[in-house]
């Protein structure tokens, strides 16, 4: 075992939350050093720019800030003090321009991480910030120091003035954010609310002939309803259910109609033409067939694609509907028995964590004075759209703006 002499303040987690914190107290003149269990920072953040990096969105602060739905009063003083237009203006300060695409939603126009992660880790540097990278935290010992585990097998203590957790969530653990911080700060005290995944594909049991030869492929333009809420967007089928942004919106309601009766499948309904309504639809679909087979004259008169009908195929009871009318209605509401999330594993975030009550304005858990949160491992849910890392970030502002006036005022 080895003790380091103290560093004025640590950081533990070296995601998008734990390198703003180090950033904006190494700006406030305070010494940092980052602890990171992994061979490298912020895994997720690259993984999130393989799917463009959405930074944050454009659309007005109250629609933004009603998008964290029941968690809105735990982020919104963070978000309103560091606000999408913060997040832009830091980008673009590390030499990564900005642009917003048509749906809002706001992006580096290199559409990755790596450039953007490249200038802020030499920022960081300049800054005087070390990283020690292979240390995974395992909690506090009996007299207070924090405890790492090496990658070497060794153990550090270290005890600063002040700590900053920023481990993140429990989503994807293989790139490091794996929930392991929940014993250590459940048994300090600290009220936590319990991790699930967030942003998460759904299970729903396909059969193997239709897993097997659709998976990956996508649901382009749909609607999705359930239990009176309504998504439009795309999804994916995967071998397990059926993935991406209309799924994700969803999550919620999703979990509230599982939450009933957890024996029962939740059941959603798929809309293949949203644009078109009802009667439109049955009358194209009114025009004389001929000798085309269904899968042609579906595809050629209101243009479903091969996946589409074979997703009505999987779950009509019995042949389509031959009656226009009521293959219009089978068309705008495919039935999903949705038994379930697919996982953490493959979830774009989680839910649960640290909860309100557990931390003051500036996130400092009450129950650890002088130890402050940030970022995914608090407890508050935001759909995708730019919203998770928007409040990573501006609640990392906040909690290192909060923890350099304690040691200024100390
Ligand atoms: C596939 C995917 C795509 C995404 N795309 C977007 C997007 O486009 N826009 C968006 O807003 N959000 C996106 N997200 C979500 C976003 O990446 C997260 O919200 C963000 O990374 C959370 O940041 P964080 O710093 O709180 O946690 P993390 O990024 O999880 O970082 C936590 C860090 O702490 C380290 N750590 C954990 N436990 C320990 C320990 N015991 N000891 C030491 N270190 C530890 C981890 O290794 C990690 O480096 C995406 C997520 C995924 C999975």
């Amino acid at each position: 075992m080895s003790e380091r002499a103290a560093p004025e303040a640590i950081v533990v987690g070296a995601g998008p939350a734990g390198l703003m914190a180090a950033e904006t107290l190494a700006r406030a003149g305070i010494g940092v050093t980052i602890y990171e269990r992994m061979a490298a920072p912020a895994r997720k953040l690259l993984l999130a720019g393989r799917g463009g990096l959405n930074l944050t969105h454009g659309e007005p602060l109250d629609r933004f800030l009603g998008r964290y739905g029941a968690t809105r009063a735990f982020v919104e003083p963070a978000v309103r003090a560091w606000p999408p237009s913060a997040a832009v203006a830091w980008c673009e300060g590390l030499g990564q321009p900005t642009f917003t695409g048509s749906s809002g939603r706001v992006f580096p126009k290199a559409l990755k991480a790596s450039p953007l992660l490249r200038a802020w880790l030499n920022r960081l540097g300049g800054l005087g910030v070390e990283l020690r990278l292979g240390h995974r935290f395992t909690g506090w010992t009996p007299d207070g120091a924090i405890r790492f585990e090496t990658a070497a097998g060794g153990v550090v203590e270290v005890r600063p003035r002040a700590t900053l957790l920023a481990l993140g969530g429990a989503s994807w653990p293989r790139l490091g954010s794996d929930g392991g911080w929940v014993a250590p700060l459940a048994a300090a005290g600290v009220a936590l609310a319990p991790l699930g995944p967030s942003n998460a594909g759904v299970a729903i049991g396909w059969s193997d002939r239709f897993a097997s030869r659709f998976a990956g492929q996508p649901l382009k333009r749909v609607a999705i309803s359930i239990g009176g809420v309504r998504a439009r967007g795309e999804a994916m089928v995967t071998r397990a259910g059926l993935e991406g942004g209309a799924v994700y919106a969803l999550n919620a309601p999703i979990r509230a109609a599982l939450g009933r009766d957890p024996s029962r499948a939740a059941a959603g309904a798929l809309d293949l033409r949203p644009d078109l309504d009802a009667g439109d639809l049955a009358r194209r679909l009114a025009r004389p067939r001929g000798k085309q087979s269904m899968t042609t004259f579906l595809r050629k008169s209101i243009r479903l694609s091969p996946v589409d009908i074979a997703l009505m195929r999987e779950t009509a009871e019995g042949e389509l509907p031959k009656d226009p009318e009521d293959l219009a209605a089978a068309i705008k509401a495919v039935p999903l028995a949705i038994t379930g999330f697919t996982g953490l594993e493959r979830a774009i975030s989680s839910v649960g964590g640290v909860r309100r009550e557990s931390v003051d304005e500036a996130f400092m858990l009450s129950a650890l004075p002088g130890v402050f949160v940030a970022g995914e491992m608090l407890d508050w849910d935001a759909p995708t759209g730019g919203y998770l890392l928007q409040a990573t970030l501006a609640t990392a502002v906040a909690a290192a703006s909060g923890m350099a006036e304690r040691l200024a005022a100390s």
